[in-house]
């Protein structure tokens, strides 16, 4: 049977500067390219488009530009494309957690006390968010112990930095979503919703670069 697909879809993602493409030419030619065309789906070869194509891309669009214009600096505009605000490997996010440990949740990177933190004498130290376990794995001669991550949950890191309500019942995360918009810091008006938004409220966490500003910073 032939294929009933009618063809394969194009993924193009380029940056247009005032004088057109991204691009480095020699002799007319061009030799380097921030143009990126995959071709993702049925009848394509590619994945499709995700975040870590875009900082590969991204990443090379900043070493065209700096070869093409050196010395100067470079204003990049992005759309609001969700992939654009989304954040890299690790990074702080109260809404992927589970309420308590451990769990499908993947591990995030450890943190620093905010000043919400009502144990005063924490504030700026160090908080690891993952408890370090050893596991087993293998059998006979294979046999070792791994240090695994496993993640503490929103409630224990509430609890650490004080900030874990006990009186009030509070549901890990609201569904479908909060009401209220985040803001920093959260207007006196807004009672906490939920746990997830409590520690979204936080300066670590709310302060969380997009993976994009954490490449541009990290060059
Ligand atoms: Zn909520």
């Amino acid at each position: 049977m032939p294929s009933k697909s009618k063809g394969k879809l194009t993924h193009v993602s380029d940056f247009i500067s005032l004088k057109g493409r991204l691009t480095v030419t020699k002799n007319g030619v061009v030799i380097k390219d921030a143009r990126k065309i995959i071709y993702p789906g049925s009848g394509g070869d590619d994945n499709w488009w995700n975040i870590k194509q875009l900082l590969e891309q991204v990443d090379e669009a900043f070493n065209i530009f700096e070869e093409k214009h050196p010395n100067k600096t470079a204003v990049f505009v992005f759309d609001q494309s969700s992939a654009h605000a989304s954040h890299g490997d690790g990074a702080l996010n109260a809404f992927t957690m589970n309420a308590s440990e451990g769990g499908a949740a993947i591990p995030q990177r450890d943190t620093y006390y905010p000043p919400e933190c009502t144990k005063k004498r924490l504030i700026g130290q160090v908080q690891q968010l993952n408890w370090e376990r050893e596991r087993t794995v293998g059998k006979g001669k294979k046999k070792k112990t791994i240090i695994e991550l496993v993640p503490k949950g929103i409630k224990m890191i509430l609890a650490e930095r004080g900030c874990l309500p006990i009186s009030q019942k509070l549901p890990a995360k609201c569904s479908p979503k909060c009401a209220n918009s985040l803001t920093y810091p959260p207007k006196s008006t807004n009672t906490p919703c939920c746990l997830a938004r409590i520690l979204a409220n936080h300066e670590d966490f709310f302060r969380q670069k997009s993976a994009l500003e954490e490449l541009l910073l990290s060059r």
